[in-house]
């Protein structure tokens, strides 16, 4: 018969390096961790391997006194519960089981010394096997060696990535560490090639400059919210300075950097109106949560929580990142304005311009007037009045007088100072959709009855899908009958959209309730459908406009909140500083 044992205790300490060190970036997290808990102003970190060869973290912490250090590598010893009250964690270590986990699988040795001591004392584990101390010279704090991590668990080592994805692992954490602890120094190294250095900071906002770059900052708005206990603060982007993977969200509750999808989503939430759904805002955000309303003891890695009440903490950040997105609403990120000029600067050529370049030559035609709507056009020349700009003006609006137009589908507007490109059809497009989402909210979208009804040929089983919204159609200003088994006559649409091809308006609602799923109003996802419809409306690019009309376009725009970009996140307009302008032909 079998008998039942205890375990081994150092096959204990394997099984618990299982889960807590499941890969270098997680024995970094919890060595550097213990130092900011031990209060050290400065931390060093250097790896060869991306770690997996070897991890050292030099900290100026309060050091360990001999009895201690003794003490730390066992399994469950810690300093940090001082009343056993797990509800009432200000430390990033609190359950003892980092250290005997790391000796347990690697070969460990640790240096250390309180400032209360004249020298330090070192202790090696190697395999779960300990070593007596025996005293060396060293400063005060603590230097952590770890070589060869998993030697001791062969099949763990097998599943570690490339030297590149390892060290990225440690960077990307160490990076969050060093945005919740700006007066501390950071630096790593991996095989003598230092990969960032942070020294000590006075500001959030100067350590966001080092690890997220300036870009970030000029680019994002700082905001504080509280409520009921929680508070919530940080920067966020503008919608227009994007990018395409969730990894750039930083997230922190009690400067603890954690993983939370409630509050990816609350982010995606409050952006869903700037930003198509494959962007992603760049966010730094630190929650400060009472600690009975948060559990941050889920999983032995904590870089998740449990929210006692999550609602109030997803309600507090959708409506605080709405306001600060509200506050930069017309902005346009900066970054666009210089990306632009470096590609200006890529393709212009400086000086010696060839008259080939410049003379049309005997093949130039110039480019047919595309035009949605024929009727529209305009002659400009005639129409077109130069307003003249001063230099010292002040009362000229935002997004200046408009000059002219190009391509069919850019605004030029001066100011006295710079020169803004608009985009027609991105700026019409976010007008439309704010002034439709006012009306909605009001309850009165208007519609206009065709004078046409307009048949629109569909599938049957779209008839079937459209036949269960037709009361939610009309709270949009969209009517319509079924006829036959094969398309609708629709009889009056939106007022606010002319010369649309309503066909295609159909066909693409139809598409956006097919994506939603059938389990859904159309209430719940109107954000969504008003931006199909409102992407439906007239000023297109390829249509003429006179400068009037431009004029008005630029005058909405500064009225309407949120139109520095479209519904898609695009930007409706770049501004370039004449001083830029200046550059590119080199008179500065
Ligand atoms: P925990 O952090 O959960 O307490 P660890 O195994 O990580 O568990 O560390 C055990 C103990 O060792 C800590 O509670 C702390 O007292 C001590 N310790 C670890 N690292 C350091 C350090 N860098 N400086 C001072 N003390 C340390
Ligand atoms: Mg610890």
């Amino acid at each position: 018969m079998t008998l039942i044992r205890f375990l081994d205790p150092t096959l204990i300490n394997q099984i618990a390096a299982g889960e807590v060190i499941e890969r270098p970036a997680a024995a970094v997290k919890e060595l550097v961790e213990n130092s900011i808990d031990a209060g050290a102003k400065r931390i060093d970190i250097m790896l060869r391997d991306g770690g997996r060869t070897l991890i050292q973290v030099v900290d100026n912490g309060s050091g360990m006194s001999a009895d201690n250090l003794k003490l730390c590598i066992e399994r469950h010893a810690t300093s940090k519960i001082p009343d056993g009250d797990l509800f009432n964690i200000h430390s990033f270590g609190f359950r003892g089981e980092a250290l005997p986990s790391i000796g347990a699988v690697s070969r460990l040795s640790i240096v250390s010394r309180p400032d209360t001591e004249e020298m330090a004392w070192q202790l090696d584990i190697e395999g779960g096997v300990k070593s007596d101390l025996t005293p060396v010279s060293s400063h005060t704090g603590t230097r952590i060696t770890v070589r060869d991590l998993f030697y001791a668990t062969p099949a763990r080592l097998k599943f570690l990535k490339s030297t590149t994805t390892e060290l990225g692992h440690c960077a990307d954490y160490l990076k969050r560490l060093a945005l919740a602890h700006p007066s501390v120094e950071f630096s790593l190294k991996d095989a003598d090639r230092t990969v960032f250095h942070y020294v000590s900071c006075s500001t959030l906002e100067k350590r966001l400059e080092q690890v997220l770059g300036k870009n970030f900052v000029q680019n994002a708005h700082p905001f504080l919210a509280t409520r009921e206990g929680v508070e919530i603060s940080g920067w966020a982007s503008l919608p227009t300075y994007n990018c395409s993977q969730s990894s750039e969200q930083y997230f922190f509750v009690n400067d603890r950097p954690i993983k939370d999808r409630v509050l990816g989503a609350a982010a995606r939430v409050a952006y869903q109106d700037f930003l198509a759904s494959n962007r992603y805002p760049y966010l730094a955000i630190f929650l400060k949560v009472p600690g009975d309303e948060v559990d941050v003891n889920v999983h032995p890695a904590k870089t998740e929580v449990r929210f006692r009440d999550q609602q109030i903490v997803r309600g507090l950040l959708i409506s605080s990142l709405k306001q600060a997105l509200e506050q930069s609403s017309q902005q346009v990120s900066s970054h666009l304005a210089s990306e632009a000029i470096a590609i200006l600067r890529e393709s212009a050529s400086f000086g010696g311009i060839s008259s080939r370049t410049y003379s049309p030559g005997p093949s130039y035609a110039p480019p047919v007037q595309r035009s949605f709507a024929t009727s529209s056009y305009r002659p400009e020349v005639a129409a077109y009045q130069p307003l003249q700009i001063e230099e010292n003006d002040i009362d000229v609006p935002m997004l200046g007088y408009a000059k002219a137009q190009i391509h069919t589908t850019y605004i030029i507007a001066e100011k006295p100072d710079s020169l803004v490109i608009v985009d027609q059809h991105a700026a019409h497009e976010r007008l439309t959709y704010e002034r439709m989402k006012q009306q909605y909210d009001q309850n009165e979208i208007k519609g206009q009855v065709l004078l046409l009804p307009e048949i629109v040929n569909v599938t049957e089983s779209d008839i079937h899908l459209l036949q269960t919204h037709i009361s939610e159609f009309e709270t949009l200003g969209i009517e319509f009958e079924i006829f036959g088994t094969s398309a609708i006559v629709v009889r009056q649409i939106p007022a606010l959209l002319r010369n649309i091809d309503i066909g295609q308006l159909i066909t693409d609602l139809i598409a956006d309730i097919k994506e939603m799923g059938t389990n859904f109003t159309l209430k719940d996802k109107i954000n969504e459908i008003l931006s199909t419809i409102a992407c439906h409306n007239s000023v297109r690019a390829g249509q003429v406009l006179s400068t009037q009309e431009m004029n008005a376009l630029l005058r909405q725009m500064e009225e309407t909140l949120h139109s520095g970009q479209c519904n898609h996140g695009r930007p409706t307009y770049i501004e370039l500083k004449k001083e830029d302008i200046e550059k590119l032909f080199g008179r500065r």
